[in-house]
């Protein structure tokens, strides 16, 4: 059995559409199809809720637009009048809910995240339905009523056990294709419908894959596959053809679009392969992500990058030697929901350097400033203050292990560009070395790196 999962691009024209269709029509396994909403969709409903809440009527254009693709969608993709016709009313009652939810937020002027996920969550409602009506054969799968989340820290997460019982009873017995809606999922004691986070619809196949035993995971997309660097930034970027579960997971935390985080977890639990492979070049043989790096490929298999990232220093003289600030800063980070993903402390220990995202630069340093109230008014600790308008860079690579000169590689090659490099950190598995510089700087940073360990021989 496999897993399929298709993305915004590949479901969001007719055209893309008959490329699944041609797609699917040479598979021999049973197949599980996740899809994601048509390309853009998702991006339209959230804009249409936030117009229901701040303006007059012009929600009621975006609804329209959203309405009329997928009604146009479906009269030139389905020929067989019967199934055209039952589909046309399921969706235009799936309509009918969504501007009922929009009015309503128009109405109060209320806007709740409850709300929220309830409208983001009719992309995939539509786009499953119309794709099952594609694939003769499919029956739908209603991730609704399997993928089970549980507000933990602050955030919305996986109930893995629930959501492992409920697939493997929907899934029993297999079906010779299945179409599921990626993303959406409902709270495992409120029953509310949640979702994944944006590009959850790689991590719904993900635990599809895991839970049912798939021979392996194949993420289509509208590239050939995982490539060196971001394509939209680096146009030299290729493909790498072959990547271990570490390295991905490295280049997709630093920023890597291709596959949404969390989804190699559990694939990579289960030793399932990932295929990424591109829609619109099926006989291309993409990516595969595997337990095993190859052995001869390069020290660097990859770029990624992050924007919109501050970095927050905790400094004074008072915290050399004094055990215990690390866990206070982590601690109190964590209790208020924010992420870190890159720490750097020098040794002299004099100060902690923490990158977070933009958007939670302020709660952070409120929340450090809090925390330290005490040690700030006795001028032990300094006041906590955010440095934003920066980006992080990772270079990502297992075969960089026990390998020396790369970081002296790369941190001549910034220099002798003239990129000043704010932070850095490189963790002990020496799978990844990641910096900090000025967001402005970030195309010409990845341009230069990349010319240096791919366009060279090393
Ligand atoms: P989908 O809609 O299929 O889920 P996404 O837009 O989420 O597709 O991801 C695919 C896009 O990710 C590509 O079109 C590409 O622009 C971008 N991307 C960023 N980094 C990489 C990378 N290292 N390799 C391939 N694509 C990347
Ligand atoms: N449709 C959702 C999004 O745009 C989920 C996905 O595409 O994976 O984020
Ligand atoms: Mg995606």
């Amino acid at each position: 059995m496999k897993v399929l999962k298709f993305g915004g691009t590949s479901v969001g024209s007719v055209d893309s559409i008959r490329q699944i269709q041609q797609i699917i029509a040479r598979q021999t396994d049973d197949c599980i199809v996740v899809v994601s909403a048509l390309g853009g969709i998702t991006d339209q409903l959230l804009r249409a809720a936030h117009l229901a809440l701040e303006n007059g009527e012009e929600y009621m254009e975006v609804y329209q637009q959203i309405r009329q693709r997928h009604l146009d969608m479906i009269h030139t993709l389905i020929q067989n009048a019967t199934v055209r016709q039952m589909l046309c009313h399921e969706i235009e009652r799936i309509l009918d809910e969504l501007r009922s939810i929009l009015f309503g937020v128009h109405l109060i002027k209320d806007l709740s995240p409850k709300s929220e996920a309830a409208i983001v969550s009719y992309g995939e409602r539509m786009s499953s339905r119309i794709v099952t009506a594609a694939l003769p054969g499919a029956v739908r799968k209603n991730s609704l009523e399997f993928i089970r989340t549980e507000h933990k820290h602050g955030q919305i997460l996986l109930n893995s056990e629930l959501t492992d019982q409920l697939v493997r009873e929907a899934f029993a017995p297999l079906p010779h294709l299945a179409v599921c809606p990626g993303f959406i999922s409902r709270d495992s004691q409120t029953e509310e419908v949640t979702n994944l986070g944006r590009g959850g619809s790689d991590y719904t196949a993900s635990i599809l894959a895991a839970t049912l035993g798939a021979e392996v995971l194949e993420i289509w997309t509208d590239v050939n596959g995982f490539m060196t660097a971001d394509p939209r930034l680096i146009p030299d970027a290729y493909t790498i053809q072959s990547l271990s579960y570490v390295e991905a997971t490295e280049l997709c935390h630093f920023g890597a679009k291709v596959v949404y985080p969390p989804t190699i977890y559990p694939v990579c639990a289960k030793n399932i392969p990932i295929r990424i492979l591109n829609t619109f070049c099926p006989d291309n043989a993409g990516t595969i992500i595997q337990a095993q790096a190859e052995a001869d490929a390069r020290y660097v298999c990859g770029l990624s990058s992050i924007r919109d990232v501050a970095m927050i220093t905790v400094s004074g003289l008072s915290m050399v030697g004094v055990i215990g600030v690390n866990r206070r800063i982590f601690t109190a980070l964590a209790d208020n929901g924010i992420s870190v993903f890159l720490v750097s402390q020098a040794s002299s220990e004099n100060s902690t350097s923490i990158g977070v995202r933009n958007e939670d630069a302020e709660l952070a340093c409120e929340v450090l400033n809090a925390e330290f109230a005490k040690e700030i008014a006795t001028g032990e600790i300094n006041h906590v203050a955010a440095e934003k308008g920066l980006a992080t860079v990772a270079i990502v690579g297992e075969n960089m292990k026990h390998t020396p000169g790369i970081a002296g590689k790369l941190f001549g090659t910034l220099g002798r560009n003239g990129i000043n490099v704010v932070a850095c950190a490189q963790g002990g598995q020496e799978t990844n070395i990641s910096f900090v510089i000025k967001a402005d700087l970030l195309r010409k940073t990845l341009n230069v790196i990349h010319d240096s360990f791919f366009l060279s021989e090393y």
